[in-house]
């Protein structure tokens, strides 16, 4: 990932990141950090890039002019995603970072003294981003507290591959308790259960004190959390039908925009991902208002929302006139889940985590999503291939929203069980993750279904439909 950090004071980004675990990250190439001085953009010979405010009041303002130079410098006038840090912005969060981690290129503008003349800021900035309810003298630790928590997400930033499964905000819960050597310190034992080595029980017993945790000290939060285990639960209920939101509830990451009655709308954020469905017409057309605007993807559960979608603000429109059109249908699955709890026998001996050296041989074998999409799930971590005298014979891997797919198997392997081979792997890894296994498979494709099958998944009796967004001309 490329960050340009637009500020006043450089040295103080570069060198706070310097000696941490993100300057170590930079020095691997993982991410580029770039410091651009607002101060070399100024058009007055002393350097100046301030003024007083029109209509008076205290403080100086940062003009717009140098601000916008520094700007087109980095950009050249592309649309990058432009961050402005103010106290007036929209109050940062985890999922806000996991979003913005899967950005290639991001820009943080830093203001100071009083803040930055508003034309710039209107012609430059895509996001409007507070750290908090209180007043810092610039945007330079806001933009490393944001840059911080963004790059840690990016995979290979962190050592150990610490998930964020496992820290706070996941799910809406804070983290439980730690504790490590010594056994007994100050008299205070370490819970015995975590000496146990029951490892079924110290996830229930951590669950529970993060369930209280998160109750005493952040009611709004636990308030959340209760919310979508209430959700989950009704959703299981039909559980193959409605898989895709229950497994994006379950692994954190949908948020619930609406859910009334059968009315439901979920986003996942970091996929620009909204599930929809609707008891009816009109509260489907309600719903689709409150959608969040950036939406890339939907998956709907009814026809009527397609035509909705897929309008151009015709008579079918809201009554404000307003169109949701502008996405077109991508294609119509039916959903797979495996419902059992038992991991697979796995025949083929060889399969393994791919890594970037494989892009080009997985790239040129599976376009449907293209390149760039096959990049991000072997960047995640989920793409596995099976190999045969250490070369690639075919592959499989995650979906970016969770379900399972990307198979591809050289025609010379074909039926000798490594598709079947690779699937179980990737279902047992997702067993171990506590999450249900399940796929999407496009109507029609019966060999995908016999797979699946075979595989003791079982189908949805309704399908689902994926809409993408139409891109206008020019754009990637
Ligand atoms: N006059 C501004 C106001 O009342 O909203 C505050 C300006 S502040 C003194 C100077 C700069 O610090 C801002 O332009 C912004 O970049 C940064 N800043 C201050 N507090 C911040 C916060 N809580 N979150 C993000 N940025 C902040």
């Amino acid at each position: 990932m490329k960050i340009h950090i637009l500020t006043l004071f450089p040295e103080m980004i570069e060198k706070g990141f310097q000696s941490s675990i993100i300057g170590r990250a930079a020095q691997k190439e993982i991410l580029s950090l770039h410091g651009v001085d607002i101060r070399d953009y100024s058009l007055d010979k002393h350097n100046k890039v301030d003024d007083y405010p029109y209509g008076g009041g205290a403080g100086m303002l940062l003009q717009a002019e140098p601000v916008f130079n520094a700007w087109q410098s980095v950009t050249g006038g592309r649309a990058v995603r432009t961050i402005y840090l103010t106290p007036q912005g929209t109050p940062f969060t985890q999922s806000m970072a996991e979003e913005l981690a899967g950005e290639e290129e991001l820009v943080f503008l830093c203001g100071h003294y009083e803040g930055i003349d508003r034309r710039v800021l209107e012609e430059t900035v895509t996001d409007y981003v507070s750290i908090g309810d209180y007043v810092l003298t610039g945007g330079e630790l806001p933009a490393m507290v944001m840059i911080d928590a963004v790059a840690r997400l990016i995979p290979g930033v962190l050592g150990n591959e610490s998930s964020a499964e496992e820290e706070s905000f996941f799910n809406d819960l804070l983290e439980y308790p730690q504790y490590t050597r010594p056994e007994v310190w100050h008299n205070k034992k370490v819970p015995e259960i975590l000496l146990s080595g029951d490892h079924r029980k110290i996830a229930q017993w951590r669950l529970e004190k993060s369930r209280r945790l998160t109750e005493k000290v952040r009611p709004d939060l636990y308030e959340k959390y209760e919310r979508k285990q209430r959700l989950t639960d009704r959703l299981l209920k039909d559980k193959r039908n409605y898989i895709h939101m229950i497994e994006s509830l379950r692994r954190g990451r949908a948020e619930i925009i609406w859910w009334e009655g059968e009315d439901i709308l979920l986003y996942d954020r970091s996929c620009k991902l909204c599930m929809i469905t609707a008891a009816s017409k009109e509260s489907g057309r309600l719903m689709l208002a409150y959608a969040p605007k950036e939406t890339e993807s939907f998956v709907t559960s009814q026809v009527f929302l397609n035509e909705m979608l897929c309008g151009s603000g015709g008579s079918d429109m809201g009554d404000e006139g307003e169109s949701y059109g502008g996405y077109e249908i991508h294609c119509e699955c039916y959903q797979l889940v495996y419902t059992q709890k038992v991991p697979l026998p796995v025949k083929h001996k060889d399969i393994r985590q791919l890594t970037m050296e494989h892009l080009d041989y997985v790239g040129s074998r599976y376009s449907y999503d293209g390149r760039e999409y096959v990049e991000a799930r072997i960047r995640e971590g989920v793409m596995y291939g099976a190999f045969v005298e250490n070369a690639p014979v075919g592959f499989a891997g995650m979906h970016n929203e969770g379900s399972l797919g990307l198979l591809y198997v050289e025609e010379a392997y074909r039926r000798q069980g490594i598709a079947v081979s690779l699937e179980a792997y990737i279902i047992n890894r997702t067993l171990e993750k506590g999450w249900t296994p399940y796929g999407q498979v496009i109507v029609g494709n019966e060999e995908s279904f016999a797979l699946q099958e075979k595989l003791g998944l079982y189908r949805s009796d309704r399908t689902v439909w994926w809409l993408e967004k139409i891109k206008q001309k020019g754009q990637a």
